[in-house]
């Protein structure tokens, strides 16, 4: 199996992989750093569009025409949602648009047939941002990223209610992809906040702080497991195969 992470190829092991027979795909992994409660890192959405990533690329190599490798990471986005916060750090959605599109056109330069934008950061004004980059780029650039109903409707009921933020849905995926950044002693103690951040913005309530999450997660991260996490990094993999094929017109079949 070839190095499936572009920064750790030479430019040669690259320019082998580039004219082998398999069409490469690169995935870049996309979050913000932000606060994510009391238990979870800042990190959170890259890690989990990172193991999005890497089990995509594990199924695509089990099967199909495709090779993927991925990409550096993408690690600060919009997040205005965040503001008062330690550790919340906003770009400006244009600044966000034009840096991830020179990435893509960066590695579809030199052969990379087509980048998608694995982005699991919710906040609208960011998803914008990052859908942005297709435009003039139809074909080349796609985006994964789970606010496409389609593929909402695949995952946990949790994250459906909109109370998708360091609750359940994100805390099992961390469980499953990085323990090591679960305070798991915090983790167990932290009580429901039922609070649909979907809903809220609609509203026009724009802060975690104004929505009443004061401690910036909602949700239900005591009832996060390993399993779920499991499944669910599953599904966000599908997800990424699912536009990548769509994107380059084969036929629908996911891992
Ligand atoms: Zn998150």
């Amino acid at each position: 199996m070839a190095e499936k992470f572009l920064a750790r190829h030479t430019t040669a092991t690259l320019r082998a992989l580039l004219d082998g027979k398999k069409p490469i795909v690169a995935l870049i992994p996309i979050g913000s750093t932000e606060p994510h409660g009391p238990h979870l890192g800042l990190g959170t959405d890259v890690v989990i569009s990172a193991a999005a990533c890497v089990k995509a690329c594990e199924l695509l190599d089990k099967k199909g025409p495709l090779t993927a490798v991925i990409a550096p990471a993408i690690p600060y986005g919009v997040t205005d949602c965040a503001t008062g916060f330690a550790g919340a750090v906003s770009v400006p959605a244009a600044v966000l648009t034009a840096y991830a599109a020179a990435a893509c056109d960066g590695l579809l330069a030199f052969g990379i047939r087509h980048v998608c934008l694995v982005n699991n950061h919710l906040e609208p004004a960011h998803d914008a941002a990052i859908r942005a980059v297709i435009a003039g780029r139809e074909g080349k650039v796609s985006v994964a990223c789970p606010l496409t109903k389609k593929w909402a409707r695949t995952l946990s009921p949790e994250f459906k209610s909109g109370a998708c933020h360091a609750g359940q849905y994100e805390t099992s995926i961390m469980m499953a992809a990085a323990p090591e950044m679960v305070d798991e002693s915090m983790r167990g103690v932290l009580p429901p906040v039922p609070i649909s951040l979907s809903k809220k913005l609609s509203e026009g309530v724009g802060t975690f702080l104004d929505m009443g999450m004061e401690l910036a997660y909602a949700g239900d991260p005591a009832a996060a497991s390993v399993e779920e996490g499991a499944q669910l990094i599953h599904r966000l993999a599908d997800m990424v195969i699912g536009e990548i094929r769509e994107a380059l017109g084969l036929p629908d079949k996911t891992g």
